[in-house]
């Protein structure tokens, strides 16, 4: 059979008769891999942010899985190739694309230690210590967001996960059933993620009406048409059930005022949930705290370890104030888990997750909090969201337009000075690719209103000025190809 033999294939094939490596061996593979670790480490400030789409998959194929082993530094080699040859560099200081996460490495630590000891941390017979950890970690982030401790939470692969607990758990609070569900509505504005449009549909829940409520011009929800909506839906016979804000939408980062959305939502009786997936870990910046006044008032809340905590992805979070509601939406029963007696007092992760066998994911967040303290986290979420002011200025001076004062460290900005909005948006878009091809910073764009911004969103830790600067360095070059040669900033090419 030809496979499209590369080099690699032809790697020497190793019997292996055994899964337990000897010392040596555990060893070779240990330095092999701290090697690969050093190494990416010391390049990541250089490389790339984005290296463009290339042959990845031919070069996995390049390595098909054979009846016997390989040797390890040549698998290694194909990894660098196939991970670090194309791609957004999710790691990479320059990467102010979509909302960017992190990779300390105390995360990847946790991970190979969780692996290593397969501890079965969904239940707390089997991992009395993997479940306090966390208990631990869900115990801190429910300080954090001013929640009561007699909430419950549960550590998911990432946000959408995390919400669709939540929805869940409203949907069983609220008692709706399939006779009531065209009368109950749900209430947003149009900046929501739409990982919770998914959620509610996943859920079942699309039956409901939903209202878009209009923004102020921060893009924040505007409390005066949310009441009047509700109160005029009420009039008329049908049953507000979920009022859906957000703490740091994902297109400009805005934090609905909470504090009077928990109000109205209490008054109607309504589900308050809040999607701090982006914004929730900035409540540890003490300018910003005000902004999350009320969040623990919230029915539940959905926080994403993998960005503002710069865990490696896999690491969401919900908390839900409701037990009963949380426990019932994942209750079950299985002649197989008798051993498994959990209590409604202490429930365990597994009871308030649709996952049974879960990741051991409290361990890579309860290592990095526990080696670095909160302190550096807080620290280095100032300095984000000082570079994100930095940039808003200097991307004025420059003469794009920009979208409203960041709250939090996402910024939208265009390149307006033609007349027709087609036009506007065309060479915007080339802006964007031209830099997407360059290659060193990578950002991304979105659409409002059918208008098309460029975007960023500062959030790698290991982001700083110098980067920022870079940026803006690109950015003043694409405009000088364009205004000097009358060129599109496709000309921008380092090269
Ligand atoms: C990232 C994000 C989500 C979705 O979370 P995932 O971790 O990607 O599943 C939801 N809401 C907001 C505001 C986000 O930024």
């Amino acid at each position: 059979m030809d496979n499209g033999l590369t080099h690699s294939e032809n790697s020497e094939l190793i019997s292996r008769d055994s899964l337990e490596p000897s010392a040596d061996q555990f060893d070779e593979l240990m330095q092999a891999s701290m090697k690969y670790a050093t190494r990416f480490l010391e390049e990541i400030t250089e490389a790339k942010a984005y290296r463009g789409v290339h042959n990845s998959a031919e070069v996995i194929a390049g390595l098909p899985i054979m009846e016997h082993g390989r040797d390890y530094q040549t698998i290694l080699d194909v990894l660098k190739i196939a991970l670090e040859g194309a791609g957004i560099n999710a790691a990479s200081p320059h990467h102010m694309g979509y909302v960017p996460g992190g990779g300390i490495v105390t995360s990847a630590l946790g991970d190979f230690l969780a692996a290593l000891g397969n501890e079965y941390a969904g239940l707390s017979f089997a991992s009395p210590g993997g479940v306090a950890i966390e208990n631990a970690v869900l115990h801190w982030l429910k300080v954090l967001l001013d929640f009561p401790k007699e909430g419950v939470g549960n550590l998911t692969s990432g946000g959408s996960i995390a919400t669709l607990i939540a929805v869940v758990a409203a949907r069983h609070h609220h008692s709706v059933t399939p006779e009531n569900i065209r009368k109950k509505v749900v209430y947003s504005t149009s900046q929501l993620h739409h990982c919770v449009h998914k959620s509610l549909r996943i859920a079942g829940l699309d039956f409901c009406t939903f209202r878009s409520i209009p923004m102020e011009e921060d893009f924040t929800l505007s409390l005066t048409q949310l009441r009047s909506q509700i109160e005029q839906d009420h009039a008329s016979g049908l049953e507000p059930f979920m009022v859906l804000a957000s703490a740091g939408s994902t297109d400009v980062g805005a934090i609905d005022p909470l504090l009077e959305i928990a109000t109205i939502a209490k008054e109607y009786r309504c589900w308050f949930h809040v999607d701090a997936a982006f914004g929730g870990f900035f409540k540890l910046v003490p300018e910003l705290s005000d902004h999350f006044n009320g969040i623990g008032l919230a029915d539940s809340v959905v926080i994403d370890p993998h960005k503002g905590l710069f865990l490696a992805y896999g690491s969401g979070a919900v908390l839900v104030r409701h037990k009963e509601a949380a426990l019932q939406a994942f209750e079950y029963r299985a002649h197989y888990m008798q051993d498994a007696i959990t209590s409604f007092d202490h429930p365990d992760p597994a009871d308030l997750s649709p996952e049974l066998t879960k990741h051991f994911r409290g361990l890579r967040m309860w290592l990095s909090l526990q080696y670095f303290g909160v302190a550096p986290f807080r620290q280095v979420l100032t300095e984000k969201l000082e570079l994100t002011r930095y940039f808003y200025r200097k991307v004025q001076s420059m003469g794009f337009v920009v979208g409203p004062d960041p709250m939090l460290t996402a910024v939208i900005f265009r390149w307006s000075h033609r007349n027709s909005p087609e036009e506007d948006n065309n060479i915007n878009r080339q802006i964007l690719h031209a830099i997407q091809k360059d290659g060193r910073v990578y950002l991304s764009s979105t659409s409002i209103e059918g208008v098309f911004w460029l975007r960023i969103c500062i959030l790698v830790f290991r982001t700083h000025q110098l980067h920022v600067d870079l940026l803006l360095d690109i950015l003043e070059k694409s405009l000088e190809t364009k205004k000097d040669h009358q060129a599109t900033p496709d000309d921008l090419s380092p090269n």
